[in-house]
């Protein structure tokens, strides 16, 4: 017998969603409360090429540029520089790479309702409203990939606290920029427990933003970074939005109801990243729904088998935490141990954006690590 499907929200997550089940012809209904796929914009599109490739994403219409490294600065503007010979990044319009996604899940059978707000849902109802009518709509799996500000996590469980989030601001600007690389600037005096960042698109656009703790301003926060690192732009457009920064939620399932993506905090809480762990994520679940229906195998298999997920988002949050805990002159001083230690040239050939635990641990076996046991010592009691 076929079991309908309904997911919340028409973002990465779960219009990834929508499109698996639909190629293993589960009926799948995806509400939206958006008019268009992909608007607001409320990303930077930086995306590994690696993964992009892994997870076979289509970015023709959507691609920007490639990026081949990153220039990170400490506080006092200590540089390191990781570089590479092949793409190590994308970037793409987020909005455009939506529309994609809503393209291929659309052309595999899922049927997608815009300008429709799920309100709540109750056993197998779902309560929507669209254009200021209510609708009551009956699924037997729903999936709450509403995004960052999710309402229906309350359903599972899961109470949400301020200092789950990071507040973020981000401008599309005009102005001279590198292309080859990502600029990331840490200093808590404009990006208190975050980083602030320029992603250009070619020699003169860029995405420029911050993310601070809930409670900054975020606005002013940019501007003073702007004015501190005397980057010279001309602004286009801004937005400002919530970014998951907590450990991934695990509690996933709640009888019939389960959480995806930004809602389940699938996000990399080093970068702020979530497109890549997201649609992981949305295919682990598109086979655990699969399996449940034919296999008769319990919901919260999702869980278990999100493992080597929740691992790496884990990883994530603790060097996320290591870094937020130091003040501006401890930064300073262990950049220039980094470099001393060689860590630059060892980045550039084993970092991975998406997965540390590629790296962490091959770290220990550097030659120039002896000046960054303390370091090292200090990470591992890290809760
Ligand atoms: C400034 C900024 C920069 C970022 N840069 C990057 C980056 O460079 N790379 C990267 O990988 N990630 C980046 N991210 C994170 C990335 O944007 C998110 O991780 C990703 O969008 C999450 O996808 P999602 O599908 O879970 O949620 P969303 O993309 O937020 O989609 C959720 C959807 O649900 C809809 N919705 C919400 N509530 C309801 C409801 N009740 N009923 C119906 N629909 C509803 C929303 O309208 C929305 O369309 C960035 C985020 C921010 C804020």
């Amino acid at each position: 017998m076929d079991r309908h499907v309904s997911v919340i929200g028409a973002g990465s997550a779960g219009l990834r969603l929508a499109r698996k089940l639909a190629e293993n012809n589960i009926p799948v209904t995806v509400f939206e409360d958006h008019a268009e796929i992909g608007i607001p914009e409320h990303c930077s599109g930086l995306i590994s090429a690696r993964n992009t490739e892994t997870l076979g994403f289509d970015l023709k219409d959507s691609f920007t540029n490639t990026i081949y490294g990153a220039k990170i600065y400490s506080p006092n503007n200590t540089q390191l520089r990781i570089e590479s010979k092949k793409p190590v990044a994308h970037v793409m319009d987020r909005s455009l790479f939506d529309k994609t996604l809503y393209q291929q899940a659309k052309k595999a059978g899922a049927e997608i309702v815009l300008n429709t707000s799920v309100m709540n849902v109750k056993g197998n109802t779902i309560f929507t409203q669209s254009k200021g009518k209510g609708g009551v709509k009956k699924a037997d799996i729903m999936v709450a990939a509403d995004g960052v500000n999710s309402r229906l996590r309350k359903v599972v469980g899961i109470e949400s606290k301020a200092s789950d989030f990071v507040h973020s601001y981000q401008v599309k600007a005009s102005g001279n920029f590198d292309p080859r690389f990502v600029e990331l600037y840490f200093s808590e005096s404009f990006a208190p427990h975050f980083f602030a960042w320029v992603i250009p698109e070619n020699e003169s656009s860029a995405k420029i933003g911050l993310g601070c703790k809930v409670g900054v301003n975020p606005v002013h926060a940019f501007k003073k970074f702007l004015k501190e690192k005397q980057i010279d732009v001309h602004i286009k457009s801004d937005n400002s939005f919530l970014i998951p920064c907590a450990p991934p939620i695990r509690t996933l399932t709640k009888d019939n109801m389960l959480l995806l993506g930004d809602a389940a905090y699938q996000t990399k809480a080093t970068t702020g990243g979530g497109i890549i762990m997201n649609c992981k994520s949305a295919d682990i679940l598109a086979t655990s729904i699969h399996d449940h229906i034919h296999h008769h195998t319990p919901l919260n298999e999702y869980e278990k088998r999100m493992e080597p997920i929740f691992k790496e988002l884990e990883l994530h949050y603790k060097i996320h935490t290591y870094q937020s805990r130091q003040t501006d002159a401890q930064l300073d001083k262990l950049f220039l141990k980094l470099k001393d230690a060689g860590m630059e040239h060892f980045l550039s050939n084993h970092g991975d954006m998406d997965e540390p635990s590629r790296f962490v641990s091959k770290m220990i076996t550097q030659p120039g690590i002896i000046s960054l046991i303390p370091e090292a010592v200090k990470f591992a009691l890290i809760k």
